[in-house]
This record gives C-alpha cells, sequence and structure tokens, in this order.
C-alpha cells in the first residue's frame, strides 16, 4: 500500500546532550508512523537519525534510508529499514532522499543536518522543487541561526520571500501537520541535473 505522504527528516548523527532532542526526535518518528506515513533519512542507526528511523518503525510507519557505501559501517547502517537504499556518492544520497520525498524537515543537528537544510532550501528558492521545508526549533536550538538569517535580512543579502519558503515550528505535531498538508507527490520532480 501507498504511504499517504512521505516526509524527509534530517537530523543529528548525535543524539545531543539534552532529553528534548530525542523527545522530539521520537515524536516526529510517531506521528509519521501512526498516520501510516513514510519517513525518508539518512540510512543510519545512530544519534537522532537512529530515534526517529525506530519510533516511525515502531508506531507502523515505512521507513526509506540513503547511505553511501562509505558511511555503512561509520553511521551503522539501518538494516531493518522497510528500503536501504546504499548508494554510490554523497550526491546520490542527497538527490534520492529529495525525490523519495513529499517535504522536508531538519531536527537538531550538526554540520550534516545544516548542509542537507540549507540545500533543500536553495533548491527551492531556484525553483528546483517546490516541497515545503521546515525547521523543529526543539528548545530554541536554532535560534542563534534564525537571528543571524534575520541579521542577513537587514544588511541586504537576503529577502523575506527566502525567509518565508521556510516554516520554523517548536510542536512537532502543528509543524508536521503543516508541512504534510502543502505536500508534493513523492518523486515530482526530478533532481538529477542540479
Ligand atoms: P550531523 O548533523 O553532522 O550529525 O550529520 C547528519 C547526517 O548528515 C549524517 O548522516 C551525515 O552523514 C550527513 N551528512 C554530512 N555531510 C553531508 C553532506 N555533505 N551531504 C549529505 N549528507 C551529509
Amino acid at each position: 500500500m501507498t504511504a499517504p505522504f512521505s516526509i524527509c527528516v534530517y537530523c543529528g548523527s548525535r543524539a545531543g546532550v539534552a532529553e528534548p532532542f530525542v523527545q522530539s526526535a521520537r515524536d516526529v518518528g510517531r506521528w509519521v508512523g501512526e498516520r501510516g506515513g513514510q519517513l525518508v533519512y539518512g540510512g543510519g542507526n545512530k544519534g537522532l537519525m537512529g530515534t526517529v528511523a525506530d519510533a516511525t518503525l515502531a508506531a507502523g510507519g515505512t521507513v526509506v534510508g540513503v547511505i553511501p557505501h562509505a558511511l555503512v559501517e561509520k553511521e551503522f547502517a539501518k538494516r531493518d529499514c522497510t528500503e536501504l537504499h546504499v548508494v554510490d556518492t554523497m550526491h546520490d544520497r542527497k538527490q534520492k532522499m529529495a525525490e523519495r520525498a513529499g517535504a522536508f524537515l531538519a531536527l537538531a543537528g550538526g554540520i550534516g543536518t545544516f548542509e542537507e537544510l540549507f540545500e533543500v532550501w536553495t533548491w527551492r528558492q531556484l525553483g528546483y522543487h517546490d516541497k515545503p521545508v521546515g525547521i523543529l526549533n526543539t528548545t530554541g536550538y536554532y535560534d542563534p541561526l534564525l537571528q543571524f538569517l534575520a541579521g542577513s535580512v537587514r544588511a541586504g543579502f537576503m529577502n523575506d520571500w527566502q525567509m518565508d519558503l521556510v516554516r520554523v515550528g517548536t510542536e512537532p505535531a502543528a509543524l508536521l501537520e503543516a508541512l504534510v498538508a502543502g505536500s508534493k507527490p513523492a518523486g515530482a520532480q526530478d533532481l538529477s541535473r542540479i
């Protein structure tokens, strides 16, 4: 059976030092799973990545993991994903993740998460896709980044419309509802030529 929606979650390969980060990854996975949705993510079993995938599966959802060969051992590829795709390069990974999802959500994470978030955001501003992009701002983790971005608008390097392409929320359920409501069919855009 086809899942009613597919959401790509970017998040830390570490768990962070505070329980709310793990809890919100669990909440996101459970929300997706309870609705029979599909999680697309980086295919690892470490940190928040493992947490969100486990929670999705436990609640009855499907999980598509996409991981490059080079990271299969380093990030403990999650063998019990509904689908685990082992791809050649990091770029293949990001392309497949973006194509298989109808919306994107970044949870707390490190530079890998930032890079993925900024990439789908810039792809959206350039019109390569029109899928919603969200940031779950657990315990204000992203406040300094959001302040920096507001400063970038004030400094004339960004416009408000670019900020409006990203939806920021603090409650997993409310944010997921909004992203899924605006989500596009997975695979709607060919992202192979970016
Ligand atoms: P991090 O947020 O740094 O813990 O990384 C989260 C995930 O992002 C991990 O699965 C990393 O392998 C992945 N990642 C790191 N750098 C990149 C990149 N350039 N492109 C795609 N994924 C990346």
